[in-house]
């Protein structure tokens, strides 16, 4: 099965519990639009290399399209396609004016100079501009891309468009435009579902452990702001190692050293652990905040966390989802869990709209604010219905997109 079949597993599950109607749920299935682009870029050496990117356009029936950027060397459609899908139902569980998308690249960055990847991104702007723009599909970082990346960005399409464009992407630089907040956003969002999942669960913030597997963006910022909480970061893992360290691990410190050494790997004081040992150790919060389809039938059962918070898109399959609910452990689907960043970048819009900009106490306050809310929605639909968080945050999205489509006069 391929992963936007799995991924419509769930959805599925929702559209019968919810009873809609049928338009509404076929239309939902397939994505409105998705651009293959091939990208011929000069190299250093002089050669030509042509690279194949991707736009998905999965839905734009609650506002624009929304959705993140990703570099990888596994990048495939079906990947971009799926992605899309989950950021419409991400943007619809928070409340948001938007639809949504994903893009990507079939690249591994790491094996790139500076400047062939500014040339590779430019080109990637060329061919996607005339499906973009700030009322039409509004890009933003994802998988190695970053604030630079996004000013590269807004830079060739405000070329394009021959006036200054900084709404039509988020994530970019503060001095671009980018919010106050927004590097730090998808993390806070985490923390925020973490403390209202134990609340749930009667169980307290301080003192409890974590687990975080993906030390990038996602994962820096749980584990830290975690940590800030009194949690105990005791593993954290990259793309090439995992560390342990029963005390905790201070994420500060192993930040530096992976900015110094470019691996959490050989952090004083902790000690190696298998890549797949980190999902199953004995804690009460597991962050898999690196790709999709880390937890599965395979390893679901070994699982020993109390509360999973799903900072990555898909980390686990509709399998390992069974087996982790009979298990009693709660699930905080990403959907929901990582909707923090989507929701900081809604902010960065709106005031790159409005050429007003809010303070960072404020972002964070309305960020908090609207992250609990979708999260009581969410809690409360799962209750009501007897299902997953999962099934329930789909339920939340499906309500809001089969009524604006039914206003919209779809069906
Ligand atoms: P990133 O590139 O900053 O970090 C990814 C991290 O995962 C890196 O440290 C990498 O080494 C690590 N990694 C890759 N494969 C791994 C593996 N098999 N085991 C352990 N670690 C591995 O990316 P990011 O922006 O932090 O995104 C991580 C996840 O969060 C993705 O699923 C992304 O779609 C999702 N997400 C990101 C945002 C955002 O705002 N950046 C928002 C919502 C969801």
């Amino acid at each position: 099965m391929n992963i936007f079949e799995m991924a419509k597993i769930p959805l599925e599950e929702a559209i019968g519990l919810s009873k809609l109607v049928p338009g509404a749920a076929a239309v939902i299935e397939q994505p409105e639009r998705t651009l293959e682009v091939s990208l011929p870029v000069k190299m250093d050496d002089g050669t030509v290399r042509v690279f194949t990117g991707y736009r998905s356009q999965h839905s734009t029936v609650l506002g624009p399209a929304k959705g993140g950027i990703r570099y990888h060397q596994n990048v495939t459609m079906d990947e971009i396609k799926t992605l899309a899908f989950w950021m419409t139902c991400k943007c619809a569980v928070a409340g948001l004016p938007y639809g949504g998308a994903k893009g990507g690249i079939i690249v591994n960055p790491a094996e790139l100079s500076e400047g062939e990847l500014e040339r590779l991104t430019r080109t990637y702007v060329d061919k996607i501009a005339f499906i973009i723009g700030e009322r039409k599909d509004i890009p933003a970082p994802d998988v190695n891309t970053n604030a630079k990346i996004m000013g590269w960005m807004m830079d060739e399409f405000s070329k394009i468009a021959g006036q200054y464009e900084p709404a039509f992407i988020t994530g970019k630089p503060i001095c671009l435009g980018g919010s106050l907040g927004r590097n730090a956003a998808t993390g806070y969002g985490v923390k925020v579902a973490a403390a209202e999942a134990l609340k749930r669960k009667n169980i307290s913030l301080a003192g409890s452990t974590c687990a975080v597997q993906g030390f990038g963006n996602v994962g820096s910022w749980s584990a830290k702001l975690l940590y800030d909480l009194g949690v105990k970061i005791v593993a954290v893992s990259d793309s090439r190692s995992a560390i342990f360290c029963a005390e905790g691990l201070n994420p500060y410190e192993v930040e530096n050293h992976k900015e110094m050494n470019g691996t959490v790997a050989g952090f004083a004081g902790s000690q190696a652990i298998g890549s797949e040992e980190i999902l199953e150790l004995d804690v009460t919060i597991l962050v898999p905040a690196a790709l999709e389809l880390q937890i599965t039938k395979d390893n679901a059962a070994k699982i020993r966390a109390r509360v999973i918070v799903e900072g990555a898109n898909g980390p686990t399959t509709p399998e390992a989802d069974k087996i982790l609910d009979g298990n009693g452990v709660l699930v905080v689907p990403d959907i929901l869990a990582n909707g923090g960043g989507v929701t900081v970048s809604y902010f960065e819009w709106v005031q790159n709209l409005n050429r007003h900009f809010w303070t960072e106490a404020e972002v964070v306050s309305k960020q908090e604010s609207m992250m609990v809310n979708a999260f009581r929605q969410v809690y409360d639909t799962s209750v009501k219905f007897g299902s997953d968080m999962r099934v329930a945050a789909y339920i939340v999205a499906l309500n809001r997109l089969a009524e604006a489509m039914k206003y919209r006069g779809m069906f």
